[in-house]
């Protein structure tokens, strides 16, 4: 996807980390072990399908252990290779650090088409990926954690930790061993849509800070806002979907991989989503134009692109044609560096992927913690402040009684107010605070150094200090 002449996947993170990293003061050689991934194992395992013996590579890469389990997705490509999980795997590493989540950073991925396989073939499939993994400790609740990304979702995730506890059969803590889990099998309320709910909590964020919106030529609130979002999966899809049903937000441009829609009057996110599940792609979509160059549809007239399907889309190729002045990673890696200092010096506002998508990474610390918790959120808390709840709406009824026609309580007040958190309450309420604070920490380092001139280098800031603390607490 990339131009030639730029650097590979794992090149291009470590050039952003040493423009951070030229920035700070850290002890000769500690940078270089911050930096480096740790260990990358490769697997090549058989699998007898349709009367013949399949045989595919898998990789699990762990970039730093400052803190253990590691923690980061697998990914079911055809595309996937050991540059791109380390690079994402390193990417975990900050990702971690930023959102204040404990853990080292993590990455795997499986070279495979998925759509080639039936369901049952991709069980099989992932339950001896799942057991060459975990007979090496790479995947255990205190170890190494994994969780759904492109290409995997709560199904693969079901079979993993199965497989996990078959292998592990007096483990108590076995579910925790991955995230992203359906319900039924200890997963938590709210992960699957929560990489998207991180992205719609980022920008709300990063709308409460006139002066930010400034850097990008921005004023106002997302409402109305222009919005062009680029891979209709499962991030890019509700973070859209919640852009603008519930903030108002103008989605006119969607990039798949069989073209692009574009609509300045807007497109219902829900619909083309169907028309997707039903048609395989967005062609024949009706109200929208088509265009067969998708990629043209991201240097397009917006005020937020939304990149949200692969690393390097935006790249020295095109870089300085991109209009956005407000670009959000949803993915990992869209932006190549040399995409970036095209970009900085246009003086567009990238709010980066380490941050940006941290959204799935945190539910999934919250899913881990109720699994060895072994309790839903919210499970002891909820009648009981219902029942506090109560002692005052009495009052207040008695209160109304008492002074007729002159005051009454709001007709909704009561049903609102007596209702305790449920678990998606509580879960939405935990990631809102992360992504607040989060922003909040890399926006301090922008503002206060007149060396840091963009957002992610101030990420990487925080991360990279987080992460050599907690190494030099181990005697590094
Ligand atoms: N694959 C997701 C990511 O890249 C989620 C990782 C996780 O939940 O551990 O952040």
């Amino acid at each position: 996807m990339t131009a030639t002449n730029e650097p590979s996947f794992r090149e291009s993170v470590d050039l952003m980390f040493n423009r951070a990293a030229s920035l700070m003061d850290l002890p000769p050689g500690l940078e270089e072990k911050i930096r480096v991934c740790n260990a990358t194992y490769t697997v090549r395992f058989g699998v007898r399908l349709r009367g013949d013996i399949h045989t595919f590579t898998g990789y699990r890469s762990v970039h730093s252990e400052h803190m253990e389990p590691v923690k980061g997705g697998i990914r079911y490509a055809t595309a996937v290779n050991q540059d791109e999980v380390e690079a994402l795997a390193a990417l975990m590493t900050y990702k971690c650090a930023l959102v204040e989540t404990p853990f080292g950073g993590s990455k795997g991925g499986l070279c495979i088409d998925p759509r080639k396989y039936e369901e049952h073939e991709l069980e099989q499939i992932t339950r001896r990926f799942a057991y060459e993994l975990a007979k090496r400790d790479l995947i255990n609740p205190s170890q190494n954690v994994p969780a759904p990304d492109m290409g995997t979702g709560e199904r693969e995730m079901a079979w993993m930790a199965d497989q996990y506890a078959r292998m592990n059969t007096t483990d108590i803590n076995s579910r925790a061993c991955v995230t992203g889990k359906p319900l039924n099998a200890g997963g938590i309320a709210g992960r699957v849509e929560a990489t998207g709910r991180g992205i719609q909590y980022a920008l709300r964020e990063f709308f409460r800070h006139p002066e930010d919106m400034q850097k990008a030529g921005l004023s106002g609130k997302l409402d109305g806002k222009r919005v062009i979002v680029q891979g209709l999966g499962n991030v890019g899809y509700h973070a859209a979907k919640f852009l603008s049903e519930e903030d108002g937000s103008k989605i006119v441009g969607i990039i798949e991989w069989d073209g692009a829609l574009y609509n300045p009057d807007g497109i219902d996110v829900e619909s083309v989503r169907q028309w997707i599940v039903k048609h395989g792609g967005v062609s024949g979509y009706p109200d929208a134009t088509h265009s067969a160059e998708g990629g043209a549809v991201l240097e397009e007239d917006c005020d937020i692109l939304v990149p949200a399907a692969l690393e390097g889309v935006i790249n020295l190729s095109n870089a300085d044609r991109i209009k956005a002045p407000l670009i959000i990673e949803a993915a990992n890696g869209p932006v190549t560096a040399g995409a970036d200092e095209i970009l900085r010096k246009k003086g567009t506002v990238i709010i980066p992927d380490m941050y940006a998508n941290a959204g799935g990474v945190t539910v999934s610390y919250f899913e881990w913690v109720k699994n060895l918790s072994h309790i839903r959120f919210g499970r002891m808390q909820r009648r009981q402040e219902e029942a506090r709840h109560e002692l005052i709406v009495s009052e207040l009824e008695r209160l109304d009684r008492y002074l007729g026609d002159a005051w009454s309580m709001s007709p909704d007040f009561k049903a609102k107010y007596l209702r305790g958190a449920d678990e998606l309450e509580l879960v939405r309420s935990g990631l809102d605070d992360t992504m607040r604070i989060a922003y909040q920490s890399m926006r301090e380092v922008w503002h206060s150094r007149d060396d840091v001139e963009d957002l992610r280098t101030a990420a990487y800031i925080v991360a990279i200090d987080r992460v050599s603390k907690s190494y030099r607490a181990k005697g590094l």
